[in-house]
């Protein structure tokens, strides 16, 4: 491995992985466990495959303390899909359900919420370019469900201690680019999804948590693929599941595992997303960060240069010196360092030693 080049990615997702994983499955590709076999190529029907599908579950309920009372799914259609799977399974006929608007992904979210029936923003920070958390929350005591994004990847935004819904009504949460990155309390939701390419491994793949109370509710009917109370009861193998994917979050997890887990790793990712905001904080105004103090994201961080030409200089330099994937999103510019579990302290030192030169030739 040490003629492989290997750079520091800050892309927002597909993110980077653990370089232990992809040696893993690089060492495992072409003869998966005595298969002869790699495991894209075995049935997802066999044992090996089952032992994958149930250790990545049962690594997963382990690192998050997912009570007895819930299922785990591996899903397909990303996170997008369960935009439109969640009110289809959980809001009854003539039901509304609502959402707290913090950034793009909750607004779209919304949107498609909306396209099937009933549902209103209990909040929206977007007057201010969804850079905090909202002021208040005007919520429906009878809503179906109330969803919020713990984690708003494009403009940096994320909750650290979940909203209280009116009594009765389900918490549900999108929380596809903060997902295992710091312990939750599941306890306190009845569904979380989250697509795995952010922080838990490959494009195809949507984890989904769901208590069983909610299965209760799934309409008769639905198109079987989407459909959670079927997709529940085959464990996820109703039809061909994306096997690939659900093997690297299995690995994913392992080694989440082996750092110890998810209060080790929220500890890195403090001392990571410090190190940058320390050293926006520090520049004098140089560089400006997006969000608010209080909502400042431990894995996407949005900031600013003085200028358009600089920050494009900076992503171009940045790019020179191996730092990649740290030019913004467009609907907020600039610059965002996707810093995710498996960015490295190293690699975080890196960028915050690239800055401040960028800044003294610059500034
Ligand atoms: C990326 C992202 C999505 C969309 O995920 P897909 O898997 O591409 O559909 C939804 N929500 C959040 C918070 C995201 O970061």
């Amino acid at each position: 491995m040490s003629d492989v080049k290997r750079v520091y990615n800050f892309n927002p997702g597909p993110g980077v992985l653990p370089l232990e994983v992809l040696q893993e499955a690089q060492a495992e590709l072409l003869d998966f466990k005595g298969t002869g076999m790699s495991v894209m190529e075995i049935s997802h029907r066999s044992k090996e495959f089952e032992s994958v599908i149930q250790t990545a579950e049962a690594d997963l309920r382990e690192l998050l303390g997912i009570p007895s009372n819930y299922k785990v799914m591996f899903l397909q259609g990303g996170a997008t899909l369960q935009f439109t799977m969640l009110p289809m399974n959980l809001r009854p006929a003539g039901a509304s359900a609502d959402y707290i608007v913090t950034g793009s992904w909750s607004k779209i979210a919304l949107k498609e919420a909306k396209k099937l029936g009933a549902a209103r923003a209990a909040a929206t920070t977007e007057a201010d370019g969804f850079n905090g958390f909202p002021a208040s929350l005007d919520l429906d005591p009878k809503a179906a469900y109330l969803q919020f994004t713990s984690n708003e990847t494009i403009h940096g935004v994320e909750y650290f201690s979940e909203p209280t819904p009116p009594a009765g009504v389900p918490l549900v949460c999108d929380m596809s680019s903060d997902f295992i990155s710091h312990p939750i309390d599941v306890s306190k939701y009845a569904l979380i999804y989250a697509g795995a390419q952010k922080n838990a491994g490959p494009s195809g793949t949507t984890v989904v948590i769901i208590r069983d109370d909610m299965l209760e509710r799934v309409p008769e009917n639905l198109p079987v693929m989407l459909d959670y109370k079927t997709l529940a009861a085959s464990g996820s193998l109703h039809n061909t599941p994306p096997s690939f994917a659900i093997y690297m979050v299995g690995l994913v997890f392992k080694w989440a595992k082996k750092q110890g887990g998810l209060a080790a790793i929220e500890k890195i990712n403090r001392t990571k997303a410090d190190l940058v905001y320390q050293a926006i904080d520090e520049s004098g105004g140089f560089y400006r960060g997006h969000a608010k103090p209080e909502a400042r994201s431990l894995m996407n961080i949005p900031f600013r240069l003085p200028s358009e030409e600089l920050e494009d200089t900076f992503a171009k330099e940045a790019k020179k010196a191996d730092l990649i994937g740290l030019k913004g999103h467009r609907s907020v510019g600039g610059m965002r360092a996707s810093i995710y579990n498996a960015m490295t302290v190293e690699g975080t030192q890196a960028l915050v030693k690239f800055m401040k030169e960028f800044q003294k030739k610059n500034g």
